[in-house]
């Protein structure tokens, strides 16, 4: 193996550890006040240091996503659940931060419309998928039809469910129902990352005084807001149950801790980098005969520069070494192969 092969593979077994701490085994019980600390940090000791990590897994996500677009095969659906003000939107903006806006598209869910409700409940979800090469981030998701939909059984009733489908255990069928479409999808080709930003009860109270105290953020306030934060404990066993139900091989839960937005931040952006480690994109490989198509059309170009002109001005350049061509061939810029900080060098737990 290559050199830079073989530190490929050390920073994936790193990023893999580091990922893994957040991840439900599959099939296990979750009690999410027991299990999930949302203070944890994962032995990153400072806010500095997860800031220097961040920046380092923004740059690796750019680097990853050019080449997904590129290979145009793979989809990526992220999706975000958590209670209220801990920090979807915040992480959404820093971590996708330095991706091309073309290769990414973000879909909020809120109380679905009258037409949503006129169809099966994942129809809204499915028409809103990423497609191959694109990176979909759903901020709330098909997870809400087995939380806020439970917590608030009102919202089944609206659903126009015929009485069979409301008969028996509605929300351990949703489970299985949510685990086939998300084995279909994996199975095809989209790849799904499930985050739950787990806030402390305590932290949310802190947060939503802010959004009280300071003008700017009141029109992030609602009244709502209060009213679910009284049900905490309903939600608290809805997110457990549905962590425990819905975990899989294929599509595994991670609880990220979310009391510090700078650790929710990093550990959303390492275990996104870990995914598209995993699947590895590539740019599509140049065959002999395109690569010759390719040489007999430079001819023809350089054959047209006007006079006292290069023929291939950044050819010229390029070998002058005055270009930052590594950066236009789509190669990694200087940093990116983590000169200074590398995610996944972060420690992990003991
Ligand atoms: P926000 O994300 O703060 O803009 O709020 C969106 C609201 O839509 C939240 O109160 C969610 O609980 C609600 N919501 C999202 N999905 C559903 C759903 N499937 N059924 C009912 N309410 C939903
Ligand atoms: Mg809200």
């Amino acid at each position: 193996m290559s050199r830079e092969g073989s530190l490929d593979a050390q920073r994936r077994r790193r990023l893999e550890r580091f990922a893994a701490q957040f991840r439900v085994k599959p099939g296990s019980t979750v009690a999410l006040a027991k299990d999930f600390d949302p203070s944890f940090k994962a032995g990153v000791k400072k806010k500095k240091e997860g800031v220097a990590l961040l920046e380092e897994g923004v740059r690796l996500l750019a680097e990853y996503q050019a080449r997904l677009a590129a290979q145009d095969t793979w989809g990526v659906l992220v999706v975000l659940q958590a209670l209220d003000a801990a920090g979807k939107d915040g992480t959404i903006r820093h971590v996708m931060s330095g991706v091309n806006p073309q290769g990414v598209a973000v879909r909020s869910f809120k109380v679905p419309s009258a037409e949503e409700l006129d169809h099966d409940y994942l129809w809204r979800y499915a028409r809103r998928l990423p497609a191959r090469g694109q990176i979909g981030i759903f901020n709330r998701s098909h997870y809400e039809e087995v939380l806020v939909v439970r917590v608030h059984p009102e919202n089944l009733e609206r659903q126009k469910l015929p009485r069979a489908s409301k008969q028996g255990d509605v929300w351990k069928r949703r489970y299985r129902e949510i685990n086939d479409w998300e084995r279909y999808l994996t199975d095809n080709g989209f790849r799904i990352v499930k985050l739950f930003l787990n806030i402390s009860r305590e932290e949310q109270r802190v947060r939503f005084l802010r959004r009280i105290d300071l003008p700017d953020h009141n029109w992030k306030f609602s009244e709502a807001d209060v009213k679910e934060r009284a049900r905490w404990d309903d939600y608290q066993s809805a997110f457990s149950e549905a962590l425990s139900h819905t975990s899989t091989k294929w599509a595994p839960w991670h609880v990220i801790p979310a009391d510090r937005k700078w650790f929710a931040r990093i550990g959303a952006a390492a275990v996104l980098v870990h995914t598209l480690m995993e699947i590895d994109p590539h740019f599509p490989p140049v065959t002999k005969r395109q690569r010759q198509a390719l040489l007999e059309v430079k001819q023809s170009l350089e054959a047209q520069a006007p006079k006292g002109t290069a023929p291939d001005p950044f050819e010229q350049q390029h070998r002058d070494g005055k270009d930052g061509a590594a950066d236009r061939s789509g190669e990694p810029v200087a940093g990116a192969r983590g000169e200074e900080v590398d995610l996944s060098t972060a420690p992990s737990a003991p």
